[in-house]
């Protein structure tokens, strides 16, 4: 019988936050295309009958990793088990993410805190962490979840936009410095995606914003999976140090 070839055919992968939305999305279509997925989320066993399913869907290996992104330590373990497990790690997905509305003059700093240490700083742990490995395998693609406000900035989201655009600047800087290892890094911009969480948000506080996207409908999380699959993948080997919008031409 003839094989078809999948695209992240046994390329090792480490998604976060991939308990629902957008990074389940990504956790199911790298497993679709042959990936070794190790999925992260925090709740210990949440994703155990998922990945089991997932697995024999897609006649691949899908681990659930629970642990906080924010816990170095915890952090640290989830990627020494998977050095240990498959002796590399290919692909990175930063996409855990806490997400605010909230104008300049209500701005809390605790908050404001909070959302730099997963957004930002845990991002910047695990590139640290992933990059040593690819460093020395002379491979590696990292895709760090980042958003449309990051790139254009919006009214009412002062915290979570600044803490995007960091993103995409700690984006180019990498991929600047690991470009000589071959590691690549680009983050995914995406615009409004219709995950559970956001079509609640966007019905009730939202709908008129329909009129800033051209395409005229929000994402949904498989398209801004099939990006990060291009990324992930050989198709993409001289991309890096890019910012994709994946927002059918939105305009905020
Ligand atoms: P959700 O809120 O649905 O999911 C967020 C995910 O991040 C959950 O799996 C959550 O886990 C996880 N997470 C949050 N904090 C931590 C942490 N400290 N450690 C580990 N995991 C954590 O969001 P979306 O799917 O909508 O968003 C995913 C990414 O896409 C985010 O980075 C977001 O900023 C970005 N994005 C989303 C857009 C949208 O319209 N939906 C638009 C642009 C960008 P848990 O279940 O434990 O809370």
């Amino acid at each position: 019988m003839k094989t078809v070839s999948k695209i992240l055919d046994s390329k090792v992968c480490l998604i976060t936050g991939a308990s629902r939305g957008i990074g389940k999305a990504i956790a199911e279509r790298f497993a679709q295309e042959g990936a070794i997925v190790y999925a992260n989320a925090r709740e210990e066993g949440s994703l155990d009958t998922w990945a089991t399913s997932c697995a024999k869907e897609h006649n691949t290996v899908v681990i659930p990793l629970y642990f906080d992104v924010t816990d170095a330590n915890l952090a640290k373990q989830a990627i020494i088990k998977i050095k240990k497990e498959q002796q590399r790690i290919d692909i990175l997905v930063n996409n855990a993410g806490l997400v605010s509305y909230e104008l300049l003059a209500m701005t809390n700093v605790e908050k404001l805190r909070e959302m730099f240490e997963v957004n930002v700083i845990a991002m910047i742990q695990l590139m640290q962490l992933a990059a040593r490995i690819m460093t020395r395998q002379k491979n590696g693609s990292i895709i760090n979840i980042s958003s449309i406000v990051g790139v254009q900035g919006v009214k009412g989201q002062l915290s979570y936009s600044a803490t995007k655009g960091a993103v995409n600047a700690l984006t180019k800087s990498a991929a600047k410095e690991l470009a000589s290892d071959n590691i690549r890094v680009n983050a995914i911009a995406p615009g409004m995606v219709e995950t559970e969480r956001f079509k609640k948000v966007f019905d009730e506080k939202f709908s008129h914003r329909i009129e800033d996207i051209a395409m005229g409908r929000l994402a949904k999380p498989e398209e801004i999976a099939n990006a990060c699959v291009f990324l992930g993948s050989d198709l993409s080997t001289y991309i890096s140090g890019q910012i994709l919008g994946v927002d059918g031409s939105t305009n905020f």
